[in-house]
């Protein structure tokens, strides 16, 4: 039924325009005729050919055998999700962490890194910025000479473990010059100018007072 209609509504649209070109004339003609082609173009799916989109290889060896050089590269999207304020914190020069909110929780003190949840009663937590200049003291530290992949520092660099005073946890950065030692004291800084938008965004430097 619905093959007979369709038919039937086409008879009329071809009744139509040569009822119209009758009318409009020669000139009119010629410009319907040019555009015909347009439609011709669109080829039916199964006679497009397959085109290679990719990049082409370097052939780094031939002998004894045949290897490649392929370049790869992806972009990892990643949430901070309900931590967001933590980053947003680094970008405006600010250290936040977060508190239980529950009162009847025996953890009072701050976390950093952050927790949206309490480690202990697993009550949400509330943010609070550490007051600026955040200075901390050397726990222990470590010099890393060959970092894993994805280390964005430059080495030979220092990590170190700074404990934070009102803090539950000793939270793991880097010294951005200097020779650490155990004790030293240190003032927590930021890259505010060109942030990475990461953890690397606040780093300690020696702090003499
Ligand atoms: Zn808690």
């Amino acid at each position: 039924m619905a093959k007979k209609k369709v038919s039937a509504k086409k008879k009329k649209e071809v009744k139509g325009r040569a009822q119209a070109l009758r009318k409009i004339g020669t000139k009119k003609i010629v410009q319907l005729k040019k555009k015909k082609p347009v439609k011709k173009k669109a080829q039916p799916k199964e006679k497009r050919p397959i085109e290679f989109i990719g990049r082409t290889t370097r052939i780094r060896q031939a002998d004894p055998a045949t290897v490649i050089e392929w370049p790869r590269s992806i972009t990892h999207v990643h949430t901070y999700g309900m931590l967001s304020p933590f980053f947003q914190g680094l970008r405006e020069g600010k250290l936040m962490a977060t508190r239980c909110s529950n009162g009847a929780c025996s953890e009072k003190r701050l976390w950093i890194p952050p927790r949206a949840h309490c480690p202990d009663c697993h009550a949400e937590m509330v943010w609070e910025a550490l007051t600026n200049p955040v200075i901390g003291k050397i726990y222990t530290f470590t010099e890393v000479v060959y970092a894993g992949t994805g280390i964005e520092l430059s080495t030979p660099y220092w990590q170190v473990d700074v404990e934070i005073p009102g803090l539950a946890t000793i939270p793991k950065s880097y010294l951005l010059y200097g020779k650490p030692y155990i004790g030293m004291k240190v003032k927590a800084e930021f890259r505010t100018k060109r942030p990475t938008n990461t953890v690397l965004d606040y780093y300690w430097v020696p702090y003499e007072g």
